[in-house]
């Protein structure tokens, strides 16, 4: 997970200090050696200032932004006779980026500060800057100055280019290339746009659906559900909360009585129906509108447009043929469930419904691919893992981390590592580990930038610095900390961006790292995930902490790949359902929009993708990213398939996951270039090959 938006269009100039050949002299082992290091090569080795005191976190936050709007009053007011690509578009993202630096550590701080009224703060000031940075695309006098050199073509280098390009895109998008009336419309439309969009988010924050069983209607759930806090009634019965996610699968996935399961999954099926179906009719108009006015066929291509993708047919022709390839193995595991349930109902012509789904495959694991996930903790203890990982990605992308003494910390326990490049030396950047959870932090697990890399006004590149906020089981007095499988596979993904961090070498920073398409920045993580199911991968570091020669059974592995494959083919296409279902509701033109049946296209989607919805319901009005990540949710699987297209390579090659040629390919290709360049190219680049989605097919299960 990658949890910031990319806030500004921000960055920097001169050229890339590619890898001067420095050679290692003494071993640089504290952050003064590697900064002096960093020195030598033409770059710097900076660490962020991090604001200690809620007033600090306030100045920091409003020091960026006069200064941000001074350095903008003087851009635009340059002569115009005199402007260059360097004083408006390099100047644009030098400013934005100061900016972005300051937001990426108020981030942080609102997010692992231990003082409450630090967060508080933090948050607040990065709500500031965020409305800021809104107000930036339609400063009319900073537009003018750039649209002049725009207009002029000057002759720029691909990058330089396409930072204009993008830029400009940028404006026409907000409708600057709009009549003064016309854009007054659009801007309105917008307003009524972003209010409807929180009442659809806040019609499902509002939404409840208490259903109360009897405890002999509810056999087969598990006790520790029956006995969480608020479920057990005054009469005797338990409170089923629809809404709730883990009270729906609690009940969905383990109640033995099929109209029980029916009745909770309707309810859930209902949930904010009465609210939000007229709010998201009224949104895919709306968006219908907006597109149209500013010149595209639908809203999937409006949203698509800055994406890989590109247009909305492109998104839907992926998750059709995606639905396609699936369909061998999503009729398999159907008929499979099907049977499970002819079975135990004694009716050889039952048919499955939604609510049948996540009983019989719940029930399929546990009978068929028993594996208990909890006694493969002993192979994973943290401090273990963490290194063994360290030793896979440094060896793939030859690099070298070193921990150093930082400085500053904002918690007990916070570590930070230089990145080296392992032939040369070179520091590439700095990260902190932040892994233990803790009163008021953050609570999932994420990457945060600290800053992205980017060239300074003197011409010295900035060395990029990340941090990982995790949260993985703390050690106890006589236990190592145990991780689960599971907590591997994030711990891989997370580390990968961090690597995209460090290894993106953009000039500018609008370009950088994490300033990918949207569709794209998760696939280098995802990539990564498929290590944790590797044999070899897992014998370099996971054994029995308490006897380390005793390394995970093949045939555990193979259960688990088992396991996840028994019913993958379904759980695709419940995703490919929600994206078509998406696309299909936004790639409708201005003039359908407004006279479509949202309910129809949602329900017919959902049954012919995955399976048909309860009667009488609309799932949709609970699918909170229909306002914010709309014709967007194809991206998920548009990602994933490409992760496992790119870790094919690797698979295929000599020394499989851990090879070290395939792995400078990535860096170079892939990490290196950021969004200097089409990232399709580069992916193409890395792959040798044109994309494709045969190795997904084969990760599901689907033989060749
Ligand atoms: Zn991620």
């Amino acid at each position: 997970m990658y949890p910031s938006i990319p806030l500004v269009r921000p960055a920097f100039c001169l050229f890339l200090p590619l890898l001067a050949a420095v050679s290692v002299s003494a071993k640089p082992t504290t952050l003064a050696d590697f900064q002096a290091e960093a020195a030598r090569s033409n770059s710097s080795l900076t660490l962020p200032t991090y604001p200690v005191t809620p007033a600090e976190v306030k100045q920091q936050a409003e020091d960026a932004i006069a200064t941000a709007d001074k350095a903008f009053d003087a851009l635009a007011a340059q002569d115009p006779g005199k402007l260059n690509f360097e004083n408006t578009f390099v100047a644009y993202d030098a400013i934005t980026a100061k900016v972005g630096n300051v937001y990426l550590v108020l981030g942080t701080v609102a997010e692992s500060s231990t003082d409450k009224a630090m967060r508080d703060m933090a948050n607040d000031m990065t709500v500031k800057i965020q409305e800021w940075n809104v107000g930036l695309d339609y400063r009319e006098p900073l537009y003018r100055a750039l649209k002049t050199v725009a207009d002029a073509k000057p002759k720029l280098e691909a990058d330089q280019q396409r930072l204009v390009d993008d830029q400009m895109r940028s404006y026409r998008r907000a409708g600057l290339s709009l009549s003064p009336a016309d854009r007054a419309n659009v801007e309105r439309l917008r307003k009524d746009l972003a209010g409807l969009n929180t009442q659809f988010a806040v019609n499902i924050n509002e939404a409840r659906a208490p259903l109360d069983f009897t405890a002999a209607e509810l056999a087969g759930v598990p006790q520790s559900f029956l006995d969480s806090p608020g479920v057990k009634q005054p009469d005797g019965r338990y409170r089923v909360m629809a809404n709730i996610t883990w009270h729906a699968q609690a009940i969905g996935e383990n109640a033995d009585n099929a109209d029980v399961r029916r009745k909770v999954l309707t309810a859930r099926c209902q949930l904010a129906r009465l609210t939000n179906t007229p709010v998201l009719a009224k949104l895919v108009a709306l968006r219908a509108d907006i597109a149209q006015r500013l010149g595209y066929g639908s809203w999937a291509d409006y949203q698509t447009e800055i994406r890989m993708a590109k247009t909305g047919a492109t998104a839907v022709k992926f998750e059709n043929d995606l639905v396609s390839g699936l369909q061998p193995k999503f009729d398999e595991e159907m008929e499979t469930l099907r049977q499970l349930k002819a079975t135990q109902t004694g009716d050889p012509k039952a048919q499955l419904e939604m609510s049948d789904v996540p009983y019989y495959t719940n029930k399929l694991k546990k009978d068929k691919y028993a594996v208990d996930v909890e006694k493969l903790r002993v192979y994973f203890p943290y401090q273990a893992t963490l290194e063994g990982m360290f030793a896979i990605y440094q060896k793939i992308f030859s690099l070298k981390f070193t921990a150093v003494e930082p400085p500053y910390v904002w918690a007990a326990g916070v570590q930070l590592y230089v990145v080296q490049d392992a032939e040369t030396g070179v520091p590439m950047g700095a990260f902190y580990l932040d892994m233990f959870p803790r009163e008021g932090k953050f609570n999932h697990f994420a990457c945060f930038e600290q800053r992205p890399g980017q060239f300074r006004a003197d011409g010295r590149f900035e060395l990029p610095v990340a941090a990982l906020l995790c949260n993985f089981p703390a050690p106890s007095a006589d236990k190592p900390s145990l991780l689960k499988h599971a907590d591997v596979e994030t711990l891989f993904h997370e580390f990968g961006h961090v690597m995209h961090s460090m290894l993106s070498r953009s000039r500018y920073v609008a370009q950088s790292a994490f300033n990918v398409p949207l569709d794209f920045v998760e696939a280098p993580s995802q990539m990564l995930e498929n290590w944790v199911w590797d044999k070899s991968v897992l014998d370099t570091f996971a054994a029995d902490y308490r006897d380390p020669s005793k390394k995970i059974p093949a045939e555990t592995i193979a259960s688990l790949v088992a396991a996840r494959q028994a019913t993958e083919g379904y759980g695709e296409r419940r995703q490919l359902s929600i994206g078509l279902l998406d696309l299909n509701l936004h790639t409708l033109s201005a003039d359908d929009a407004w006279q479509a049946d949202v309910v129809k296209i949602v329900n017919d989607t959902t049954a012919r993708v995955s399976i048909a919805p309860p009667p009488d319901t609309f799932w949709a009005a609970y699918i909170g990213h229909l306002a914010g990540y709309d014709a967007g949710y194809y991206g998920y699987l548009w990602a994933k398939v490409m992760a496992i297209d790119m870790a094919s390579v690797f698979k295929q090659s000599p020394d499989g996951f851990l090879d070290a040629k395939v792995g400078r390919r990535l860096r170079d290709e892939v990490y290196g270039k950021g969004d200097t360049r089409e990232v399709s190219e580069s992916v193409e680049k890395f792959l040798g090959r044109p994309r494709s989605m045969q190795p997904f097919l084969e990760y599901v299960g689907i033989k060749k």
